[in-house]
């Protein structure tokens, strides 16, 4: 791990409140680490699911949270109960079955597009083969399909077939920056290998640092207003060193 981070110590000395600074992302990293693991447990849990179930999931869970994508996912199932079924289906009796994911409209035809290139290329829809083959090509491979960018290619990839990627989601990549673990320059695109580069190569410790900083990033560290007061990452946070540095400075 290489990279560098600022490690704030509140120092008094007469009426004056002053940070004092360390650089070293490594140690931010662990101790971000060991504090969320504190919080909310060390991470362990991969997906059980099949990989094609998982894949049109993850599809299903853009912009929408768990429990809705599950009800889209099972009423999709229930209605239709296989993959053919699902492809040749109409697209509105589609649309109104996953209709409780959001954009429902976008997805329905994605779903059948997906499945139409697994079929065609595979002659099936058992995605298996993707355990054996190179990270880098199951990778491409997946990002053929309409509405598989590189964070659901991760996912997959990961929670299913531990592969040692990263995906990060708009929460992990908040929660990366404003601890400054990765500078503001790098987008959420970039910061898939970025944050790789700083991790072990390891699909446990990959899957704990990404359930880990996406719990911080929806419960406290939100995107409208981070909750501050209630984190107890104060101390490695470039975000709130900056906050206090500009009540200091006004
Ligand atoms: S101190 Fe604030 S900005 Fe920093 S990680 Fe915690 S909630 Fe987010």
């Amino acid at each position: 791990m290489a990279g560098f981070y600022l490690f704030y110590a509140k120092q008094r000395s007469h009426h004056q409140v002053t940070y004092a600074m360390m650089e070293d992302v490594d140690a931010k990293i662990r101790i971000a680490i060991e504090t969320l693991e504190a919080q909310f447990g060390r991470q362990t849990r991969f997906s059980e699911r099949p990989p094609m179930d998982q894949l049109i999931a993850t599809i299903l869970s853009q912009r929408t949270n768990y429990a809705n994508e599950r009800k889209a996912f099972d009423r999709m199932w229930e209605r239709f109960g296989s993959w053919e079924n699902i492809m040749e289906a109409s697209l509105p009796a589609l649309t109104e079955a996953i209709a409780s994911s959001n954009y429902p409209e976008v997805k329905a035809p994605r779903i059948q597009q997906v499945l139409r290139l697994i079929k065609e290329e595979r002659g099936d829809f058992d995605l298996n083969f993707l355990a054996t083959m190179p990270v880098e090509d199951a990778l491409v491979w997946l990002m053929k399909m309409p509405g598989v960018g590189h964070k659901t290619a991760t996912f997959l990839l990961l929670f299913t077939f531990r592969k040692p990627v990263l995906p990060v989601d708009t929460h992990v990549h908040r929660v990366s920056q404003r601890l400054g673990i990765i500078t503001k320059k790098i987008n959420q695109a970039k910061a898939h290998t970025v944050l790789l580069s700083m991790l072990p190569r390891e699909a446990e410790v990959l899957l704990n640092f990404h359930k880990l900083f996406f719990k911080h990033g929806q419960n406290i560290c939100t995107w409208s207003q981070p909750h501050c007061s209630a984190c107890a990452l104060t101390k490695i946070c470039d975000y709130f060193y900056s906050q206090k540095q500009n009540i200091f400075l006004t």
